[in-house]
């Protein structure tokens, strides 16, 4: 069995109703992971080297400081990350220029790849995220036990079977992870699933979408609203993955 840390979460997501049981996961994992970095462990020396060496990307800073939990902490976290991205570039940025001398031509001819080198550093520094790391690893657990159960436990796999939909994001997850980690027979089992879930949610949320565009006309006025109403967000959430 697999532990219950996994298949519990697993299992609640599953059953939830929702439109998107990994988009309501990975929304839990992200919350808890800004929590924990927002808590008593911004103070932890092992987690302050790790926020300082790794960062956070634009989407975890803007939820960190909208969170409004811990303004002093992130502060604080924000400052040593800043003096560690400092000391880690100034050497290298202090000799980047290429030598202009005309005299000196030709000496120095390997400065475009030393600019480029340091755009690749400068990039990977702005991808780089601790949060996004940690919700990345526990979303590939939870994908070795969703394909643990759906091949073991048949009250999941129903679950799996009757859900509303994954999402695009999801359904490429699962594909990839699928070609990474299932057989050629259980991969015959698996994937059918996976489509009709996926094709079942779109053809249906295309229809409400449908239906809502109609509603704008006014000879429209008496028919029912349906499940239209909020066609636009859930769209959205299909084609990109919700904004936990
Ligand atoms: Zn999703
Ligand atoms: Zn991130």
């Amino acid at each position: 069995m697999k532990e219950k840390i996994y298949t519990i979460p697993v299992n609640d997501a599953y059953q939830s109703g929702c439109a998107c049981p990994l988009c309501r996961l990975e929304a839990d994992i992200e919350k808890s992971t800004l929590e924990y970095f927002l808590g008593a462990s911004l103070m932890e020396p092992d987690t302050r080297i790790a926020t300082n060496k790794h960062g956070f990307c634009r989407r975890h800073f803007t939820k960190m400081y909208a969170a409004e939990i811990n303004r002093l902490g992130l502060g604080l976290m924000i400052h040593t990350h800043l003096v560690q991205v400092s000391s880690d570039l100034s050497a290298p940025l202090a000799s980047l220029a290429p030598n202009g001398r005309s005299l000196l031509k030709g000496r120095d001819g390997d400065y475009k790849k030393r600019l480029e080198d340091m755009a690749d550093t400068f990039s990977q520094r702005v991808d780089s995220c601790i949060v996004c790391d940690k919700v990345a690893f526990t979303m590939a657990r939870y994908l070795d036990v969703i394909f643990w159960m759906y091949f073991e436990d048949e009250a999941f796999r129903k679950s799996f079977s009757s859900v509303k939909a994954h999402c695009m994001k999801h359904t490429a997850f699962l594909l990839r992870g699928a070609a990474k980690h299932l057989s050629q027979n259980k991969a015959a089992t698996f994937v059918p699933d996976l489509v009709a879930a996926y094709q079942t949610g779109f053809d249906e949320l295309t229809d409400d979408v449908h239906r809502f565009t109609l509603k704008f006309d006014y000879r429209n006025k008496d028919m029912p609203w349906g499940n239209a109403k909020d066609a636009i967000p859930r769209s959205m959430d299909l084609l990109t993955g919700a904004d936990g």
